[in-house]
């Protein structure tokens, strides 16, 4: 076979991603809690929005997105013409790194980051540069040390996945004003939602032009299947994120879908207090088991076990109980297992299950 066609040296580089297990084979009441969805669904306002955009399948969608666009500017208080949309935050992702990554460049990502910066990176033919934490914490020292003059972006969330910690607006800020002039900062915010009165950075975003923040419609609004995602940018960058962007990207039953989740604010609010309760009760029933883990600001909890092996035998066991979670060796992080905040019996099968385990094993 010839190899004389080859992709750009990047494309070989990636490894594909890996997305939470849904099933376990002969079982069918297994409980996903691999993926940060939202553990109650959609609301009906966004399934009854849904429902209806299909009577109109034969039309293209509108390009612009500017009802979606509106409707995001007036709940968080934003500027209309610095919203962009996309298929996921994931797509969002993919346009900062074809126009600020590329052959040539470094793409900066923490050493727990999420793995589709490094994936994004490498496609646009840029070079991925991992930086260390400090306890599963992102370093900003960290990341400015490891900035050069090819430096074109720096990926953090905030709150991060998989670990679940936050760093504070100072010191996002100090990120900001110390990155050197070619550095574009983004702010992940896919769990945004569940920290109250967060604004995901938008107020830095706001005040600076090398900050750009991504938002996603997959987690509170439990929309992963549908794949809605936006960013927020001084508008130079949202002007080149339109030029990669392709006119119809959105279907119009995710944009009218996206924008009946956004506006049924009572249902996001419940959703958000749910999960902040349910969060605290977890975090204690693991840690009275023995399992401790950082205080979380998202949708799940990054539990810690001894070592490697204690935490792959809970999760064969937690799967034996048809409970399938989340293991982060491939973040560095093989002692761990990431479990996504259910329902309250959700979790209380999920305290069960490690409960036994853990008595099991002592
Ligand atoms: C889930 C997640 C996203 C969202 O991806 P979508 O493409 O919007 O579904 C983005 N960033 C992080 C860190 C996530 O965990």
């Amino acid at each position: 076979m010839t190899r004389a066609i080859r992709p750009h040296p990047g494309i070989e580089a990636i490894a594909p991603y890996k997305g939470g297990d849904s099933q376990i084979a002969g079982r069918d009441d297994v409980l996903k809690l691999s993926s940060n969805e939202n553990p109650t669904g959609t609301s009906d306002a966004a399934m009854a929005a849904y429902a209806s955009a299909g009577h109109r399948l034969h039309r293209y969608p509108p390009s612009d997105h500017i009802a979606l666009r509106t409707a995001l500017a007036e709940v968080h208080g934003l500027e209309v013409d610095r919203i962009i949309c996309g298929a996921g935050s994931d797509e969002i992702i993919a346009f900062l790194c074809q126009a600020y990554g590329g052959a040539g460049r470094e793409v900066i990502h923490t050493r727990h980051g999420f793995s589709m910066y490094r994936i994004s990176a490498l496609a646009s033919g840029a070079t991925p540069v991992e930086v260390p934490e400090v306890e599963r914490i992102v370093d900003v020292d960290a990341i400015l040390a490891g900035v050069t003059d090819r430096t074109g972006l720096v990926f953090i969330a905030n709150p991060a996945n998989p670990t679940g910690t936050m760093i504070d607006a100072a010191t996002t800020a100090r990120l900001a004003s110390e990155l050197p002039d070619h550095v574009l900062l983004v702010l992940d915010g896919a769990y945004a939602e569940y920290v109250e009165g967060f604004d995901g950075g938008a107020a830095l975003v706001d005040a600076r032009q090398n900050v750009v923040m991504t938002r996603t419609f997959s987690k509170l609004y439990g929309l992963g299947g549908l794949r809605i995602g936006w960013g927020y940018g001084p508008a130079h960058v949202i002007d080149m994120l339109n030029r990669v962007r392709g006119p119809f990207n959105l279907s119009r039953a995710q944009l009218d879908t996206a924008e009946a989740a956004l506006r049924d604010r009572a249902w996001a609010r419940a959703c958000q207090s749910d999960n902040a309760r349910m969060r605290t009760w977890l975090a204690v029933a693991l840690r009275d088991i023995g399992v401790a883990s950082d205080p979380s600001a998202a949708n799940f909890i990054l539990a810690r076990f001894r070592d490697d092996a204690e935490a792959n035998a809970c999760e064969a066991a937690l799967r034996a109980d048809g409970i399938l979670v989340r293991k982060v060796a491939g973040y560095h992080l093989p002692e761990c297992l990431r479990i996504t905040i259910g329902t309250e019996a959700d979790c209380r099968r999920v305290a069960a299950s490690v409960r036994r385990f853990k008595e099991g094993a002592s």
